[in-house]
């Protein structure tokens, strides 16, 4: 078989691949070519383990490698692109979970001393990772609507949950005292998997993206404790890439709601939710508009800023929009995409849905970036777009969202608002946007509404 040293070298080549392939990722430009090289990366990762003498047995891989190949392919092949986000949290979930259960394997097999790096790293793994697994499992059932989006809060909450913590903690302390005693490792894992649930069933509404990040950060960590378990550099260092990554996402989404981690994890945000939406629900009437009415103030303007969200994922719009964005260009009309971080349903999502339609990347503006521009736009667009542009996170402290940054949609001169009824966005509260004398409704399926308002545009 290959020699350690041939081995540890491909790991390094490995490792500089994901650390390059990382670095990429940070231009959309350049993003094709760093996921690539990170594959590629991976590739050689996976094939020098496999070199590794003694540790393979080639039927179970190959079994292994079959029944995962036809799951993932069945899976591939059938989810919808708006399920994607949904996806995303299960794939975290069975990292952790992955992660765990090679753990096990050698704290069941192997020979644990008592204390040692192996033992910490075991523990660490299982815990983290059985909590990723059933924390991922609740966030796959509120992005898939299985589950009420909106927290669940009981009374003493917190108090349950630190006493479930404060148990998971000392029956760590236990197995890694004594890595032979096998129920105290049981109570690692049933504690872990309940504290998953316990710690993200109170994380509602438009907290969501927030525990994603983390989520997917645990997967890392989980991945790079399970490195230490198996001596496997390669495990450390993307482990490490992917929980440092994961953190440093986290954090984003946290500025992006103008949130603490702790107000995100302990403060039940959102609890209020329904409350809010009722007392919020008497607001006035609104103005519907058709894409043929519209179609005139668009003709008109000299600015439209245009604001997607996750109903144009859901209508698979954003190729008309490309569309309509280029007709309103011909017409001498500037046209600018303003992308809220927490947009859609996962991070980044409306880049990867205006990057497929080929809209030019110069065109994309941040919130920071765009935000003042809406005061001199003629119209402000927005596309199944709703929390990101509740104006009640500026004004309204009863607001389950208030204090979260939003898009300043409601200071253009015209807003039309494309959605198909009156129902709220993700957080479940009414915005006070659609009844503003400035705002347009127009009701209907994103896609056919930007079609039509094409052709009535062009026809104009
Ligand atoms: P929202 O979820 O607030 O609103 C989406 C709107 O799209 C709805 O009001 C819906 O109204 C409309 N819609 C749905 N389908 C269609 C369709 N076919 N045609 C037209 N409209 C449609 O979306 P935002 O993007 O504004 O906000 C994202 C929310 O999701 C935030 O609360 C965020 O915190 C949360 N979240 C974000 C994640 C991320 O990582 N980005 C992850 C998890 C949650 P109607 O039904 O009336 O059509």
């Amino acid at each position: 078989m290959v020699s350690n040293t041939l081995i540890q070298f491909a790991y390094l080549v490995a490792a500089v691949c994901f650390i390059l392939g990382l670095r990429l990722l940070s231009s959309p430009k350049s993003a094709p070519r760093g996921n690539l090289l990170a594959a590629v990366g991976m590739a050689i990762a996976v094939i020098s383990t496999l070199l590794v003498s003694g540790i393979v047995n080639w039927t179970i891989i190959a079994a292994g490698v079959a029944v995962g190949a036809v799951i993932g392919a069945v899976l591939a092949l059938r989810i919808q692109m708006t399920a994607m986000p949904q996806m995303v949290a299960l794939l975290n979930g069975f990292g952790g979970a992955a992660s765990a259960l090679v753990a096990s394997a050698e704290f069941l097999t192997g020979e644990v001393a008592p204390t040692s790096v192996v033992s910490f790293a075991i523990v660490a793994s299982v815990l983290v990772g059985s909590l990723t697994l059933t924390g991922s499992i609740i966030a796959f059932a509120k992005l898939q609507e299985l589950m009420r989006g909106a927290p669940i809060v009981y009374p003493g909450q917190r108090f349950v949950n630190a006493v479930i913590g404060a148990g998971a903690i000392a029956l760590c302390v236990a197995t890694v005292m004594d890595p032979t005693n096998l129920q105290t490792y049981a109570g690692v894992v049933g504690v872990a998997l309940v504290l998953g649930i316990t710690l993200v069933i109170p994380i509602g509404g438009a907290d969501m993206p927030v525990v994603i990040a983390l989520l997917n950060s645990y997967s890392g960590i989980a991945a790079g404790a399970t490195g230490f378990v198996l001596d496997n550099s390669a495990l450390v260092v993307s482990g490490a890439l992917v929980g440092a990554s994961g953190l440093i996402l986290t954090k984003i989404m946290c500025d992006a709601m103008n949130r603490s981690l702790a107000n995100v994890l302990f403060g039940a945000f959102g609890a209020v939710e329904e409350g809010a939406a009722a007392a919020s629900g008497e607001q006035g009437s609104v103005k519907g508009y058709t894409p043929e009415d519209a179609a005139v103030i668009f003709s008109n303007a000299s600015s439209v800023i245009v604001v997607p969200g996750y109903g144009m994922a859901v209508a698979q719009a954003q190729h008309a929009v490309r569309e309509l964005a280029d007709v309103l260009t011909e017409k001498g009309i500037r046209v600018d995409f303003a992308i809220h971080p927490v947009a859609g349903r996962m991070p980044g999502h409306m880049n990867v849905l205006l990057a497929e339609a080929d809209v030019p990347y110069d065109q994309l503006k941040e919130m920071e970036e765009i935000n003042s521009s809406f005061q001199e736009a003629d119209v402000a667009l927005v596309i199944g777009a709703n929390d990101v542009v509740n104006p009640s996170a500026r004004s309204e402290p009863s607001s389950p969202i208030y204090g979260m940054p939003i898009l300043d949609v409601d200071k253009s001169r015209h807003v039309f608002v494309l959605k198909r009824s009156m129902n709220p966005g993700f957080a479940g509260v009414q915005n006070p946007l659609f009844f503003l004398e400035n705002t347009m409704m127009i009701f209907g399926d994103a896609k056919q509404t930007v079609l039509k308002l094409v052709e009535s545009v062009k026809s104009y």
